[in-house]
């Protein structure tokens, strides 16, 4: 046995439920610790461990997360009514995800994991499509209302500084009907801007931003403005640099030429248009386990994590002692993510390597035939073809890993 490779800063780790909870032991156990030696800061995110600490134990992931700049998350529950009954729980406890993303003030990027044996359903597609959704605002946070009959909607602005309030008249209704108003913040809009132009240049890949700023002519082209300032005034030189290019167009525009392209670049996506279009590019690309997820701060901190969830149905075939075929390719990729940027922080290319020989080792698995149900369904038909357990999965990851690292 070599020595182990040293990662130098401490790693923040966020442990979570459900089957998710069981595969992100057996990597550890399988595929980390015999290689690495590193600090980690734990924090358990299970469900009974968040109520037993009145969900103090998410405030502080994140800020061991603001402190040390990279945390790697599994999947957590979060709680509804079931899940309150099922764990005894005090209440229905906030999305752990949502908490931390508003501590870090973070944009969520997500990218399909590609195997040369699933194609994507777009055949012009080789390389991934990332999406970067916006996540405050738009009719997520929106106002609603029915209007009952024949009558005047009209919108009032009162300035906080005492100034004349403006009224301005939106609808003269005839009849009945409905109305929404949307919001959303100059410092949201930046946040989000500066997270994709630093994601964009991290993964060395263009940057698209599309919005529909020829109809909506201050809604949506304030995004548009706030991105080309903020690219004109900090991103233009490191882009040209790396060889990059910011680019926007038109929403409908942007999707057509997404069908035709060839893929790998950022797609930056207003809140709605982002939560559409991330499932159709996911439901292209096959497994909800092969969707990578990291939420990116515009401060400089990181947080990795799969896009799933905790795969609850399964979990309950093996709480019953019945055989699982979880696929946990997404949960190590959060882990090679977390340690590649942990790697590069730290400028410690043998983390780095580490990461894109565990990586690699992962994807020749699957695409030498070995995987779990869910790609087993998606994949081309090949006699070496076979459907292993969970952790027989886990396991074939760690032969193919042990070779590339012993040889
Ligand atoms: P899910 O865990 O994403 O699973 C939905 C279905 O997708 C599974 O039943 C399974 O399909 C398939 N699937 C997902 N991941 C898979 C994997 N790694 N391997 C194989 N198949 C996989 O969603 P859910 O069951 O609706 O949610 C369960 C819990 O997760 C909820 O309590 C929710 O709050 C939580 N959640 C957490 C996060 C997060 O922490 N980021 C995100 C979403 C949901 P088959 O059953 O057909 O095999
Ligand atoms: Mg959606």
């Amino acid at each position: 046995m070599t020595d182990k490779i040293k990662v130098k800063t401490t790693l923040v780790e966020l442990d979570g439920d459900e089957m998710t909870r069981v595969m992100w032991r057996m990597v550890k156990e399988k595929l980390l610790f015999p290689y690495l030696d590193m600090n980690i800061d734990y924090y358990d995110l299970h469900v009974k461990h968040r109520d037993d600490t009145d969900d103090q134990v998410t405030v502080d992931a994140a800020k061991a997360i603001m402190k040390y700049g990279v945390g790697v998350k599994c999947a957590t529950i979060t709680p509804n009514e079931d899940r309150v009954k099922e764990y005894q729980l005090k209440k229905a406890w906030k999305s752990p995800n949502g908490t931390i993303r508003a501590m870090l003030d973070g944009t969520v990027f997500r990218k399909p994991i590609l195997v040369n044996n699933i194609k994507p359903n777009v055949s012009s597609w080789k390389k991934p499509i990332i999406i970067g959704r916006h996540a405050y605002g738009d009719v997520y946070n929106n106002f609603e209302m029915p209007i009952p009959g024949a009558g005047k909607l009209e919108v009032v602005f009162t300035p906080q500084d005492g100034s004349a309030a403006q009224k301005t008249l939106v609808h003269d209704f005839s009849g009945p009907g409905i109305i929404q108003i949307n919001h959303n913040l100059e410092k949201s809009i930046l946040a989000f801007a500066r997270a994709c132009f630093t994601y964009a240049l991290d993964e060395k890949v263009d940057l698209w931003f599309s919005t529909k700023d020829t109809i909506s002519k201050t809604y949506d082209a304030t995004f548009r403005e706030i991105f080309d300032r903020e690219f004109e005034a900090n991103w233009k030189e490191k882009f040209a640099r790396t060889g990059i290019e910011y680019f926007f167009t038109l929403i409908d525009d942007a999707v057509a030429r997404v069908m035709k392209s060839e893929g790998g670049m950022l797609w930056a996506l207003k809140n709605y248009d982002g939560d559409v279009l991330s499932d159709m590019v996911a439901s292209a690309c096959g497994s909800l386990a092969m969707m990578t997820s990291v939420l990116v701060s515009p401060h400089g901190w990181y947080e990795y994590e799969a896009a799933h969830g905790t795969v609850q149905k399964h979990y309950y075939k093996h709480l019953k002692g019945e055989e699982t075929s979880s696929n946990s390719m997404a949960l190590i990729f959060a882990w090679t993510g977390g340690l590649r940027k942990r790697g590069e922080m730290d400028n410690t290319p043998q983390v780095v390597d580490f990461a894109d020989k565990l990586e690699a080792a992962a994807l020749e698995t699957v695409e030498s035939g070995t995987m779990t149900g869910d790609l087993l369904a998606l994949a081309e038909k090949k006699p070496s073809n076979r459907k292993v357990n969970t952790e027989g999965f886990i396991d074939a990851i760690a032969a193919a890993l042990q070779k590339k690292i012993h040889g």
